[in-house]
């Protein structure tokens, strides 16, 4: 071996100079607070080779973490709740004392024994433990929730202090440290990969502009805090799962924000709180938030609450648990992004924002320690207070029935996921012009989840408030397009006395692949030509273009159909001749800016040659500006403020009354076009997120195929101005251009990939 001193002195050297350019990485004192710890559990640093906060961790690394915490206490059991998409396992961190681990199952029964009303008036609250369940980093590139997590999994399983062991004697402390494990793991890649040994901060630095579409979402680009009432995707499913295994007393879910914001933990604004939601569960939020103040003015951080979030949408994290019998909150951190960011709050490091999470994580434990009979009453009077609230209420349930077996099956099992019972009717019923044979389905409101059934049945049009941080409307009926009607005490109903469970199955995706890979292979299609269609599909994805919009249609056609469909990145597209593989093109909402003059051309000539265009909202507005299709929006005229005249607005821009967040719409479907095959009625419920209406189509081969009728408002919050504008306008056309043609959705027919009545139309533009 050659031994050259020059050498080592410059190696040396340099691990010398990038040791304190690095920001300096903090003592665990500096996230944890100083008691005794059990030196045999090995910190995350003496795990993991450098603190937290240094690097972000991959989802490898906190499993690995878990796994080796769950080895050496005897605190915690460790259980895989399931996995992503991308077979990653979601996990939970069970922590309770030794000794009530053994008895583990028969105390998680004592616990639910608070949400049964016909018990849980004698039940001994001392003797009954308290749940709760603290979760983080649902979107991937909120990372300092998993970061924190991974402290305070270290901080209970190794903290020797009165309040822990206290804590862990009266209560089970569930850690799910990542509620988005692919998310997460594409976002720390991301900034892993672009850290500077001098880390800068420079908000124009790489680390900071993640490549589309980024690690909020999972692996079909969904956002996961919009599915926990959808249960669209199996984190979801395996989340809600454990919900109701566990019904916990309080369910925390952590966030971050803009980066000039600071700590924004819940109540949110007062009146965006969903009305079902008790005024109870708003109070003792508040109270709960009083320990987040103490625990953040003893760090020095800055906070906010009572602002700017929201508590109305029950497919969030934070807000399913407040039909549940519980308190769900929500924490919000100011982001660094990356590891180290300028912000108008001045430099940030990934380190701070931990910190803030950890601190949050820790005043959560003390306030369920502090308030540990008040949060267990509130649980028990919810459910003694939904029975009285079920008989106070008119509506005594939900009939509903629908010829479509597989339709039915999938909607059976979304509410038997949610643990929602149903009775059977034993006679014909009728009402709405609507026959529901004896068999049909009957949702009971009085029973447990009074809240969930009113929510997922519910058709609403009053608003406390017009600003909605996201859809105002959700009713699953109509999402499935299922003939439904509410029952009241005067319809003649007769029904099974027994109350069921719904079986949880798994047949549904099954079943319909199948169906279409049957058909994918056979179809003929006969409107001019006799010809056999197979569709070759593609996608157009990358910068601009909507990744919710895309993946909601990518994930209907690869996941749930079982249909092959290439995903072209719109940096690839140009200037190539690719198209001709493909029959199919599908555009999702998005700007399209990327594709020149040449793309237009090329598109164009695909089309008068046979191909086929499918766009979709924001879409349709490009490709008629092209000419691709013969189409035009309607126009809002607004007053100039400095001129003082008339000028046509677009699109509502910002958050105001004027925004259509998510709403249902009642739209009239032409049953003789082919686009429509397999419909029965005329009645099709669209879901509306944004503002965008057709003027009148003035071109004659252009056939409507949907069109919103007379009065659409079925369900959500709507501006009249909006309502004057969609009433009666086009939502679904087709345009044939040569031997091609170009289909036009106005409303994204898949939304969330939960909009069950619109899949078959989306399915039939593919296959038509
Ligand atoms: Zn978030």
């Amino acid at each position: 071996m050659i031994y050259n001193p020059r050498l080592i002195a410059i190696v040396l050297y340099m691990i010398f100079y990038l040791n304190i350019s690095y920001a300096q990485p903090k003592d665990l004192n500096y996230y944890l607070p100083q008691i005794e710890y059990d030196s045999s559990i090995p910190t995350p640093e003496e795990f993991l080779g450098y603190q937290i906060g240094e690097w972000h961790i991959s989802h490898d690394q906190l499993v690995a973490y878990c796994k080796e915490l769950a080895r050496l206490s005897d605190r915690i059991a460790l259980k895989e709740i399931g996995r992503t998409h991308e077979n990653r396992p979601l996990l939970n961190l069970i922590y309770t004392t030794p000794e009530n681990h053994k008895n583990l199952e028969a105390l998680r029964k004592q616990h639910l024994k608070l949400c049964d009303a016909e018990i849980s008036k004698s039940l001994d609250l001392n003797k009954t433990p308290l749940v709760l369940y603290q979760g983080y980093s649902i979107h991937g590139n909120e990372a300092s929730g998993s970061n924190a997590a991974m402290l305070n999994a270290y901080y209970l399983a190794a903290g020797e202090s009165k309040a822990i062991k206290s804590l862990l004697e009266k209560s089970i402390v569930i850690i799910d440290p990542c509620y988005n494990p692919d998310g997460l793991n594409r976002f720390a890649t991301w900034v892993n990969m672009h850290k500077n040994a001098n880390v800068i901060g420079d908000e124009n630095d790489r680390e900071f502009s993640e490549e589309w579409p980024g690690g909020r979402t999972n692996h079909y680009w969904f956002d996961l805090n919009r599915d926990w009432l959808l249960l669209v995707h199996p984190e979801s499913r395996a989340r809600i799962k454990n919900f109701h295994h566990w019904k916990p007393n309080v369910l925390t879910d952590h966030h971050e924000m803009g980066k000039n914001s600071t700590f924004f933990f819940q109540p949110g604004v007062p009146s965006r709180t969903n009305p079902n939601t008790p005024q109870k569960n708003q109070d003792l939020t508040e109270d709960i938030a009083q320990y987040h103040m103490k625990y953040l003015d003893a760090i020095g951080s800055e906070y906010f609450m009572k602002k700017r979030y929201d508590d109305f949408y029950y497919g969030k994290g934070s807000t399913y648990p407040d039909a549940n019998g519980a308190i769900g909150i929500l924490f919000e951190q100011a982001s660094t992004r990356g590891h180290k960011q300028e912000t108008d709050n001045g430099m940030r490091e990934f380190s701070f924002a931990i910190r803030n999470q950890v601190a949050t994580s820790l005043s959560t434990q003390e306030a369920c320690l502090n308030m540990m009979t008040v949060l267990k009453e509130y649980q028990r009077d919810f459910y003694l207070n939904v029975k009285k609230e079920a008989a106070d209420n008119p509506t005594k349930g939900y009939i509903f029935y629908d010829d479509d077996k597989t339709k039915m099956s999938s909607f059976i099992n979304k509410l038997g996921q949610h643990q929602i019972l149903y009775q059977k009717t034993t006679a014909d019923f009728a009402k709405e012009q609507i026959t529901y044979p004896s068999g049909s389905y009957y949702i009971p409101l009085d029973q447990k989840d009074y809240k969930l059934v009113k929510t997922i049945f519910e058709k609403v049009s009053t608003f406390r408030d017009s600003i909605f941080y996201d859809v105002s409307a959700w009713t699953l009926p109509l999402a499935y397009d299922l003939s439904y009607s509410e029952i009241t005490s005067s319809d003649k109903l007769k029904i099974s006395t027994k109350k069921n469970q719904f079986l949880r199955t798994n047949l549904i995706d099954k079943t319909y692949q199948k169906l279409y890979a049957e058909r994918s292979d056979t179809l003929v299609y006969s409107d001019d030509n006799n010809m056999v269609v197979k569709p070759k599909i593609a996608i157009l994805v990358g910068d601009g273009i909507s990744a919710y919009y895309t993946g909601a249609m990518w994930h209907t056609v690869d996941k749930r159909y079982g249909l092959p469909i290439t995903k072209i990145d719109i940096h690839q597209f140009k200037n190539s001749k690719r198209l001709n593989k493909y029959n199919t093109l599908i555009m999702a909402s998005g700007r399209y800016n990327e594709l020149d003059s040449t793309s237009v051309a090329e598109m164009k000539d695909w089309i008068q040659n046979g191909g086929k265009l499918i766009c979709e909202g924001t879409a349709l507005r490009w490709a008629a500006k092209k000419g691709l299709v013969d189409l035009s929006f309607k126009k809002r005229m607004v007053k100039d403020p400095k001129t003082g005249k008339m000028k046509a607005m677009s699109t509502a821009s910002s958050r105001n009354a004027q925004v259509i967040g998510g709403a249902i719409f009642a739209t009239e479907m032409n049953l003789d076009h082919p686009l429509t095959e397999g419909y029965t009625d005329t009645f099709y419920p669209s879901f509306k997120k944004g503002t965008h209406f057709l003027e009148e189509p003035t071109k004659a081969d252009i056939k409507v195929i949907l069109r919103y009728t007379e009065n659409p408002s079925l369900s959500g919050y709507v501006s009249n101005k909006n309502l004057d504008m969609i009433k009666g306008s086009p939502a679904l056309v087709m345009q044939k251009q040569g031997k091609g043609k170009v289909i036009c959705f106005v409303d994204n027919p898949v939304f969330r990939g939960y909009w069950y009545g619109g899949f078959r139309l989306f399915m039939n533009a593919i296959f038509l």
